[in-house]
């Protein structure tokens, strides 16, 4: 079998506007300008990927996407047998330095053919399960106490058993939305903050004091990622466990990480990480460190989405049982770009049980959300 061309479709997919996420630092994301990718074959075997990019995450968006997949990583694959993702993945990364996101869209799309190809799910092909489904938590976003409350209650309500709350605001409101959040939701749900990076080192171990009353049980990237050291002093200070997220995209970055004691838990995504593999080895160097990883999320689509739930079901080190993940991307838009559905409920993450990725593209809405 051979790769005989890449195809690259830019969509952009309106966010619900009611649950648009805000947070520290970062700004808010209210739309999302992903890459979708179509590896062809001369098999007739087609596999799909999505580089769920957005500049702020990573400095790529669905234009800087498709120009190095055109340019650079295509002509490395075209006339390659897409069955042989490590050696190909292995190229590529050297092709092209960074633009993770990039490089994972071309990554999953890859283990699609592997798996259509093979007639299994793509986690088989990793390992096989590890679980029977992805505990999920939900993102309630920065927003005013009230309305933040309120978003908490629905995701209650919509089953979710786990959530985290966006601060790194200012610290009263911060401390004011977590309050209102648990109060919305009672003591029997997990809680946790995720500043993105939001906090100075100055308030980052204040606020996080003041937030503990409210039972919260991690803090996700309390300080930037800028300084790795800083947010080893922030760890030294807090009492639960520190979750690195915009710090970690690379093994490196977690051998950094783990030397310096700047965290507990790594937050990994197969669009950080530039593909599912090199996502699953990090997982496997932090269980070798003795600590965990759970699954983050940039808000994919459905094919996105569904990279992440094979990873997560066939991934040991990712310790989704006590750091529920964030494969919650699907809720967000009133169209997933699937012909059908992933099984991604409140709480629960499970991937199709067909060959590959287990997704086909709603051509009809792929053509609607098209970006020109
Ligand atoms: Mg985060």
């Amino acid at each position: 079998m051979k790769i005989t061309r890449i195809e690259t479709i830019p969509v952009n997919v309106p966010i619900k506007p009611e649950l648009a996420i805000r947070s520290g630092r970062g700004g808010s994301h209210t739309a999302s300008p992903f890459l979708l990718v179509k590896v062809h074959t001369d098999d007739g075997f087609v596999g799909l990927g999505e580089a769920s990019c957005t500049p702020r995450w990573s400095g790529e968006d669905q234009v800087s996407a498709a120009h190095f997949i055109n340019h650079y990583l295509a002509p490395k694959l075209v006339g390659e047998n897409p069955i042989e993702v490590e050696r190909l993945a292995g190229t590529f990364r050297l092709s092209v330095a960074g633009n993770f996101f990039t490089k994972a869209a071309i990554e999953m799309a890859l283990w699609d053919i592997a798996g259509k190809a093979a007639g299994k799910p793509v986690y088989e092909l990793l390992g096989g399960k590890v679980r029977e489904f992805i505990p999920t938590k939900w993102s309630v976003s920065g927003v005013e106490p009230e309305r933040a409350a309120e978003i908490a209650r629905w995701a209650v309500a919509q089953g979710f058993r786990a959530m985290k709350v966006k601060v790194g605001i200012n610290p009263d409101g911060d401390v004011a939305r977590v309050r209102a959040v648990r109060a919305a939701i009672g003591p029997d749900i997990k809680l946790g903050v995720d500043a993105n990076g939001g906090w100075s080192l100055a308030v980052a171990a204040k606020t996080i004091e003041r937030l503990c009353e409210f039972g919260i049980y991690f803090a996700e990237q309390p300080v930037s990622p800028d300084d790795v050291a800083e947010m080893a002093l922030v760890r030294k200070q807090i009492g639960i466990p520190v979750i690195a997220d915009e710090s970690i995209y690379t093994l490196q970055d977690a051998k950094t990480l783990v030397q310096l004691g700047a965290a507990d838990v790594f937050s990994i995504y197969v669009g950080k990480a530039g593909g599912i593999l090199p996502a699953k080895r990090i997982a496997e160097f932090t269980e070798a460190a003795g600590l965990k990883c759970t699954v983050g999320s940039n808000l994919e689509l459905g094919v996105g989405s569904a990279a992440m739930t094979h990873l997560a079901m066939a991934t040991r080190g990712i310790d989704a049982e006590h750091f529920p993940c964030d494969i919650i991307g699907p809720f967000f838009y009133e169209h997933d770009l699937l012909a059908e559905s992933l099984p991604i409920v409140g709480g629960q993450a499970r991937p199709n049980l067909k060959p590959g990725l287990g997704v086909e593209l709603d051509e009809a809405k792929v053509d609607q959300f098209r970006a020109t």
